[in-house]
């Protein structure tokens, strides 16, 4: 997969895109990140790239050519028409399952927005998609492509070490992932739950998905709700397999 991000401020990227897990998986070649700085396409000889907005109003509005003709070189370097996306705090708000429709294409241009905004012709222009990070706003684009391209990145192939490495985290499956712990087994007077020093896998699997549910019932009720509404029927037969064991228990003690 490869990913372009058009910025004025290709610098603010480059050491997050270079670092860590995103860093190692671009080395590898699990995924190619590259920035774009949009001042480079200036027809202007003072490089300009933005302008006061029309009817007034404080702040500058970044100009429609440079971003046009910045993305539209990016597309030339793309076999297949890669989706266009300008983050913008009026897009639709990023999901996991977002995160996961955006990892599966070939390929993405992200577009950073500064100052107070693009003009929105160019938008228009080039049929982007807007996608916001939350309901705040930032200075720049720039974080907000950063979120994007290391939530996406990490899904490809070889970036984690496995599937599970992903798979099992917060929000990938609905839920809020179960606690972790590490060494010491005991820490100012707190113990790791006894189940996970067993080493039975199948004792700690059901620790971890019911410890994942019980935290997703505290921390995001929303989430819990919804969970039980899509996954009825797996936990109404698991609460029937529950009751058969328990019934057969009290059989042969019965006996
Ligand atoms: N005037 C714009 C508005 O009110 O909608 C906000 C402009 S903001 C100061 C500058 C740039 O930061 C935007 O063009 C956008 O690219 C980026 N940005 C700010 N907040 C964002 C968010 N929540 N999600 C994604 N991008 C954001």
């Amino acid at each position: 997969m490869r990913i372009d991000i058009a910025t004025l401020f290709p610098e603010m990227c480059e050491t997050v895109l270079h670092t860590s897990v995103l860093g190692r998986g671009i080395k590898n070649g699990c995924i190619e990140i590259y920035t774009h700085n949009i001042r480079d396409y200036t027809l202007d000889k003072h490089n300009n790239v933005d302008d006061k907005p029309y009817g007034g109003g404080t702040g500058m509005v970044m100009q429609a050519q440079p971003i046009y003709d910045c993305v539209t070189a990016i597309k030339a370097f793309h076999s297949v028409a890669p989706r266009v996306i300008y983050l913008s705090p009026q897009g639709e708000t990023l999901t996991q399952s977002k995160v996961r429709e955006l990892a599966a294409e070939e390929g993405l241009i992200l577009l950073c927005g500064h100052y107070e905004g693009v003009d929105n012709r160019v938008l228009e222009e080039l049929n982007v998609e807007e996608i916001s990070v939350g309901d705040y706003v930032l200075t720049g684009g720039e974080l907000p492509a950063l979120i994007i391209a290391d939530a996406v990145a990490r899904l490809q192939e070889g970036v984690l070490p496995n599937e599970d490495a992903y798979s099992i985290e917060s929000h990938y499956a609905g839920l809020l992932e179960y606690p972790q712990y590490s060494r010491p087994e005991i820490w100012r007077g707190r113990a790791v739950p006894p189940v996970l020093l067993t080493g039975d896998h199948k004792k700690v699997a059901e620790w971890q998905k019911n410890a994942a549910l019980e935290v997703t019932r505290i921390k995001r009720r929303d989430m819990y709700e919804q969970y039980l509404l899509d996954h009825i029927e797996e936990i109404v037969l698991e609460e029937e397999k529950r009751r058969k064991k328990r019934r057969r228990k009290q059989r042969k003690q019965d006996e």
